[in-house]
Formats: structure tokens, C-alpha cells, sequence
């Protein structure tokens, strides 16, 4: 596979080579803290702070396995720091928890985390409440801009009636604190329901769920069908007949069904509805596939634009209707969507790319009461800077800028640390989760 390698993180990660690049003052990126199976979900214990919103959040957290500090040890390595902030109130009641955070922050083990659980700020709140709530988010993005070593910062919201000790909140903490969200840094998951169970197997979380991954025989999709078997899932891997032998390659690694098909037919939905039918249900789609035809709209043409439209947001639309008219859906189905950072924050060249993504957006957003309907969800996951073949193709100069522009992780992220946050977003642990949008962007907004 000619999935582009960072050859300057390889080389830095050799002590040598990191004093020489140190001493020149060269970024340094560190190895990311990833999932592998067995491992502790963190380097060291958690110190949660904050009032009687942090004793009902640490109650379920050594079920987790993790030790729990409510107060910072001078000398011992913390894996983790957890902020409840739930009770911020106006702009004064941030500097207690800010500092306490801040004080602790030296203690931080490399490939720790800081996670903020705070409230969402809407618009009927009084001003003052909802400037101290939305500050959380400013504080928080900044926090995980300082810090170092592979560690991240990211913040749980609550949304109305939501509490501290929600299923959904914990499953969003454990995905979190995990080596899964190892290149999620910066975002915010707002658990909008008090839906969710933990999973009854935990390494294993969708055992027994039918999946189908567009857009599979390579890149992201493959990494995504992977992890979907890892945690347990039966797999329907689909993508383009040119692509067969790629495809067969990834069903036979993870024992899944290949579907050679173009999802732009008219009749793609039956298709794949008659092949995932055969496994008796489907409890998880996943619309990966997708193309890029860049030009600047100046010289755009009807071609690569109809195409980009056509492949990344008029199929998935189509694909969706498809499902939510069968009876094939499980009793929870989860779709989860890729959209781009590209569709949030536009990039030249890429106008229709960046429609096409920005609309998965919407159609997530309006489709989550649909979903909600049958007791599901619809989320997005909006990669940045991911190395694949798609990103191999930019220029080298180029390429090796948007990696180390990247705020404070300086590196572009892997298929497989986008997959981990679908595969999250596909389980029972993120039932809670309806309508958003994920970035995997090591807090970028630099990608494809
Ligand atoms: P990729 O080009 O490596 O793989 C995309 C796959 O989709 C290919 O196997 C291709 O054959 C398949 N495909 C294309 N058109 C199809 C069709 N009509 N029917 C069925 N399959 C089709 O891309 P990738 O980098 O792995 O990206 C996967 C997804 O992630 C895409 O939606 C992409 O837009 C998105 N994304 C990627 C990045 C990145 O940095 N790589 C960033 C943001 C978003």
C-alpha cells in the first residue's frame, strides 16, 4: 500500500536524532500513546477535580480499572486529569478550576490526558452562565494547543437533563482517557441523552452487530472494517469493482463479505440491503467512500464537480433513505458519516470537496431525530491531516508543512486513529451521541 510514511517522526524518535533536532530547535513530535489490546486504559491514575460533580463522575471510573486521585500527590505521575465543571455559573467561577487544572499540569505522564465535563451553553440561558459555560470550550482548546509528549485535551457537554453520571458520559470519558482517541485533540462530544449501556464484553463492544463499510478496500475504510472486526462486528466491506482485489484482500484479513459496488448506482442501496440482509440485520453503516477532484473554481469543471457531489453526499443521502425504508435495521443502528475538516473550514481548491463534506454535516445534523425515531443515531467523523493514499498525493514540500503546523501533536494522524472514533460512535457506550460531528484532527484544520 502506498500509504505516505512520516520518515521525519520515524527519525525523531531515536533519542539521538530528538537531542540533535532539540537542540536546533526542530519540532519533536512524539510517538502516539494507541490502543493495544491488554494495555491499562491510562499511563498512571486520574485526578478528578472539582465539587460534588466530580464524587458522582469518579464513582464508576475504578470499574474502568483506573485509580482515582481528588487531589494531586507532588512527585506522582498523573494519567490523566478530569475538570468538572459542571456548576460554572459566570465568568468567576472558571479561575478555581482553570488553576487547580494548571497546577497539576507538570504531573502529567507523556500520552496523558485532560478531559473538561462541563455544561452545553444554549441560548436560554442567562448571559453570564452561558459565557462561563462557552468559556470552558475557549479554555480547554487552548490547554490542549499547550500541551506536550502526545498528551491531549478534549471536554464532555452536557446536554439538558444530562448528568455527570450518565451512561453516555462515562462511555465518552473511557473513549477519551483511551489510546483509541490518541490523535482527537481539542474537540468537544456533547452527550445529548441519558441513553447508553456499558458493553457487556469491553474489549469486544459490538459482538454480534452487522457493519457496512464503504469505501473499504483501502485507506480509512480498510482501517475502519479492521477495527469494527477488532471490537467484534461481522463486516460487509464495499467498494468499487476496479478495486476487487484490494477489497478481497481486506475481507479475507478480517474473515468479512466483500460487495463489489459502486455506490453512485441507482440501485446501490438494494444491494447492499440484500447482501448485509443475509446476516439478518444491519446495526451499522459506515459511509466512507469518497473522492477528491480538486481544482480552484475558476477552472472547475461539471465533471469533477458532479463527480465529488455525486460519490460523497447524493449517494450517502440516497443510501440512508434506502435503509430507513427497509426492515433490515437493527433495534440501535448506528451510521456514522466521514465528513472533513475541509467541510468545516474550507481549503482552495477544494470547493466542491468542501460542499460535499460540509453537506454531510447537515444531512447528519437533520437526519438525527430520524434516527432517534428508531432508536439510533447519525454522527460524523471529520478527519484532518490522515496519512493515506489520498494525502500522498499532495506535494512533498507541502505535505511535510501540514504535518508539523499541527498544534502541539505536529504530526498527521492514521487510518486507524479515525477508525477508533467510528468504531466508538458505532457501540452502545455512545448511544447518547446524536447529530455531531467528530474531528480527528490533532486539533487542526489542515487535510484532505
Ligand atoms: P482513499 O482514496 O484512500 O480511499 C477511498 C476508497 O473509496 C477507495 O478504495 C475508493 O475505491 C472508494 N470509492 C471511491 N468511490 C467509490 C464509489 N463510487 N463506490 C464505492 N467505493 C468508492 O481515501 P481515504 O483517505 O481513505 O479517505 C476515506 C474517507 O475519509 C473519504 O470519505 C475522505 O473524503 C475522508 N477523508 C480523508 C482524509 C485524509 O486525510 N485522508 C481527510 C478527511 C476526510
Amino acid at each position: 500500500m502506498a500509504t505516505a510514511q512520516d520518515s521525519y517522526l520515524n527519525l525523531v524518535s531515536h533519542p539521538v536524532a530528538r537531542e540533535i533536532a532539540g537542540r536546533f530547535g526542530l519540532p519533536r513530535p512524539a510517538v502516539l500513546r494507541r490502543y493495544r489490546p491488554g494495555e491499562p486504559l491510562l499511563p498512571g491514575p486520574v485526578l478528578v477535580l472539582g465539587g460534588s460533580g466530580a464524587d458522582a463522575l469518579a464513582g464508576p471510573l475504578p470499574d474502568l480499572g483506573l485509580q482515582i486521585r481528588r487531589q494531586a500527590a507532588h512527585g506522582e505521575r498523573l494519567g490523566a486529569i478530569v475538570a468538572v465543571l459542571d456548576e460554572v455559573a459566570g465568568p468567576a467561577d472558571l479561575a478555581a478550576s482553570a488553576l487547580a487544572v494548571g497546577a497539576a499540569l507538570r504531573e502529567l505522564a507523556p500520552g496523558g490526558r485532560i478531559v473538561t465535563v462541563s455544561r452545553q451553553a444554549c441560548e436560554t440561558l442567562p448571559p453570564a452562565a452561558a459565557a462561563a459555560r462557552q468559556g470552558v470550550e475557549g479554555l480547554l482548546r487552548s490547554l490542549a494547543r499547550e500541551l506536550r509528549g502526545g498528551a491531549t485535551g478534549n471536554g464532555i457537554l452536557l446536554g439538558d437533563g444530562v448528568d455527570v453520571d450518565a451512561p453516555g458520559v462515562t462511555g465518552a470519558l473511557r473513549f477519551l482517557l483511551s489510546a483509541r482517541s490518541a490523535y482527537v485533540d481539542g474537540q468537544f462530544l456533547l452527550v445529548g441523552s441519558t441513553d447508553g449501556q456499558p458493553a457487556a464484553e469491553p474489549e469486544r463492544p459490538l459482538a454480534g452487530h452487522t457493519a457496512v463499510v464503504t469505501g473499504a478496500a483501502r485507506g480509512i475504510g480498510a482501517a475502519i472494517a479492521e477495527v469494527l472486526r477488532r471490537d467484534g462486528a461481522d463486516v460487509v466491506v464495499v467498494d468499487v469493482p476496479a478495486a476487487g482485489e484490494q477489497l478481497a484482500a481486506v475481507a479475507n484479513r478480517i474473515g468479512g463479505t466483500a460487495l463489489q459496488l459502486d455506490i453512485t448506482r441507482p440501485d446501490a442501496g438494494a444491494r447492499i440491503i440484500e447482501q448485509a440482509g443475509r446476516h439478518g440485520r444491519i446495526d451499522i453503516v459506515v459511509h466512507n467512500a469518497g473522492i477528491t477532484r480538486d481544482k480552484l473554481l475558476a477552472n472547475m469543471d461539471a465533471e469533477r464537480w458532479d463527480a465529488v457531489l455525486e460519490v460523497n453526499l447524493a449517494a450517502p443521502l440516497r443510501l440512508n433513505e434506502a435503509l430507513l425504508a427497509s426492515n433490515l435495521l437493527g433495534p440501535a443502528p448506528r451510521i456514522v458519516c466521514l465528513a472533513s475538516t475541509s467541510g468545516i473550514a474550507g481549503n482552495r481548491g477544494q470547493t466542491n470537496y468542501a460542499a460535499s463534506k460540509a453537506g454531510i454535516i447537515g444531512m447528519v445534523r437533520s437526519s438525527a431525530p430520524l434516527l432517534a425515531a428508531r432508536g439510533g443515531t447519525i454522527n460524523a467523523v471529520a478527519p484532518g491531516f490522515i496519512e493515506t493514499e489520498m494525502t500522498a498525493r499532495m506535494p512533498a514540500a507541502a505535505r511535510q508543512v501540514a504535518r508539523r503546523l499541527l498544534p502541539s501533536l505536529q504530526q498527521g494522524g492514521l487510518p486507524r486513529d479515525v477508525a477508533e472514533a467510528v468504531a466508538f460512535l458505532s457501540g452502545g457506550a455512545a448511544a447518547g451521541i446524536n447529530g455531531q460531528t467528530l474531528r480527528v484532527c490533532g486539533q487542526s484544520l489542515v487535510g484532505a
